[in-house]
């Protein structure tokens, strides 16, 4: 029997920890993997009698994200809680946004592997706090709470069900995390938690427009292991509806070692949480003046960095691909090309040995020297030095050291390719002069042995000469 066609329908909820100095509603610290509980005070432990205040900073990196993403910011801030008992959630309720989102709509364009392009529609962002993290002791009956991340600030992205497959879905996750990080919002961790993704799934035979049962997959902290739990939901479904058996509508968790789904627990009807408006913090507006403000210092993001490496430098399109994707090498491409240096060899250079080197440092904010690797980049394509000693002699040197002086390191190091052809004839009748076997063997058809009379008279010349010159010039020679 042919088995019948279902299409699975996806919608996603991200949650994207924001790189505020201090928590949402308190002073209290951030950083990721202090010591347990450490970053907390009366505040964020829910003392009775204290009171959250918004942090500004929190607002401004939501309103960044909306703006990426088209979204309509609200002209205030309200927050609601959302009561649920944690054992790491000393409050009983989340601070959330449940009535009026910061953002909302907004959408996506993603570009497929297969070159098709979707856009992805969101239905809003919202602000909230984040709970503690309780660790089950292996062997052990204990379970540890750590409540550093209690009150730590998070967005929730809410896309609407438009994405299809799973590949869509590791698209848009990989085109958010970049997008967090070029906006300055997130470091987009992923295996730190930074971004935690639910997916709820459904599937309907292809006939149909009503939307099968959905099933929602908890708190995935990976892209490869989202895609992986999409694809097996989408099979585990398609078997039970061709064994006419029914999608139960529930919450599952993705099991990473076995690569499976497992039911978790039955969805809570939105009531159940008893949501009303958050009454100890006071609406915050948003002004018009404070939204052009941040519109203004937005930063380019990657789509757009492409688009005018292509239109603007005359990159190729997987050049510009390449680097747009990268903070560091789009940014230091921006800067090579302030210093007029070649588009396409800056372009080479950055995506080979300055991508290598950049790996190797355990920094991510570093500046590159532009000025001198400019000159560096240009001497070689105007022929003054062979790419290979750009490469491999000068950009080395200037990596470990920012302050060398080029042209005195170059001259030293004779990295400058000779103009003087009377020295490569001498060079080359001096080499051919000394292998007569050799010279021969070439005539009578080992035609590979050029390379020993290439490499030999690199060597004479002290690696001066430019090797295609000296290609030409040998073989004309040995062609007499
Ligand atoms: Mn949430």
């Amino acid at each position: 029997m042919k088995q019948q066609q279902y299409i699975p329908t996806i919608g996603l909820e991200i949650h994207v920890q924001l790189a505020t100095k201090s928590k949402i509603f308190c002073g209290d610290a951030t950083e990721f993997e202090a010591n347990p509980n450490t970053q907390t005070s009366a505040i964020s432990l829910a003392h009775p009698g204290t009171l959250p205040k918004l942090n500004k900073e929190a607002v401004e990196m939501a309103v960044k994200m909306g703006l990426a993403i088209n979204s309509q910011i609200a002209p205030q801030v309200v927050f609601d809680r959302k009561h649920y008992f944690y054992p790491d959630s000393p409050k009983g309720y989340q601070i959330t946004q449940h009535t009026l989102p910061i953002c909302k709509g907004g959408d996506l364009e993603l570009e497929l592997a297969d070159g098709t392009k979707k856009v992805i529609r969101f239905h809003q962002i919202h602000l909230e706090d984040d709970a503690g993290k309780s660790t089950h002791e292996p062997d052990s009956d204990k379970t540890l709470v750590d409540l550093n991340r209690a009150g730590m600030p998070l967005i929730e992205m809410v896309t609407e069900p438009d994405l299809s497959s799973a590949e869509e879905v590791g698209v848009l996750l990989e085109e958010v995390r970049k997008m967090v990080r070029f906006l300055g919002i997130s470091d987009g961790n992923m295996e730190q938690g930074s971004l935690r993704c639910d997916a709820n799934i459904s599937i309907r035979p292809a006939h149909t427009e009503e939307l099968g049962k959905k099933v929602e997959i908890k708190n995935m902290n990976s892209i490869r292991f989202v895609k992986k739990a999409v694809n097996y939901e989408i099979e585990r479904q398609t078997n039970l509806l061709e064994n006419g058996k029914p999608v139960e509508q529930e919450s599952r968790l993705f099991d990473t070692d076995k690569g499976i789904t497992q039911g978790m627990r039955e969805k809570e009807d939105a009531n159940d949480y008893r949501y009303y408006p958050e009454p100890d913090l006071v609406p915050y507006r948003i002004t018009q003046e404070w939204l052009s403000k941040i519109k203004s210092q937005l930063p380019k993001l990657p789509k757009q960095l492409k688009y005018e490496f292509i239109e603007t430098y005359g990159l190729p399109e997987y050049d510009a691909g390449v680097l747009s994707d990268s903070m560091f090498l789009s940014r230091q491409f921006e800067l090579l090309m302030d210093e007029n240096a070649d588009p396409k060899r800056a372009a080479n250079w950055l995506m080979g040995p300055i991508q290598s080197w950049f790996k190797e440092q355990k920094e991510d904010t570093l500046e590159l020297p532009v000025h001198s690797i400019a000159k560096a980049i240009n001497w070689v394509e105007e022929g003054k030095m062979s790419g290979t000693q750009g490469t491999q002699k000068l950009l080395p040197a200037l990596l470990s050291n920012y302050q060398l002086d080029l042209e005195q390191f170059a001259n030293a190091n004779h990295l400058f390719l000779s103009t003087d052809s009377s020295m490569l004839d001498e060079a080359i009748e001096s080499v051919l002069k000394s292998h007569p076997e050799d010279v021969l063997r070439y005539k009578k058809g080992k035609k590979g042995l050029i390379q020993l009379f290439v490499g030999k008279v690199m060597a004479a010349t002290k690696g001066k000469a430019d090797p295609k010159q000296v290609v030409g010039k040998l073989q004309e020679e040995l062609n007499k």
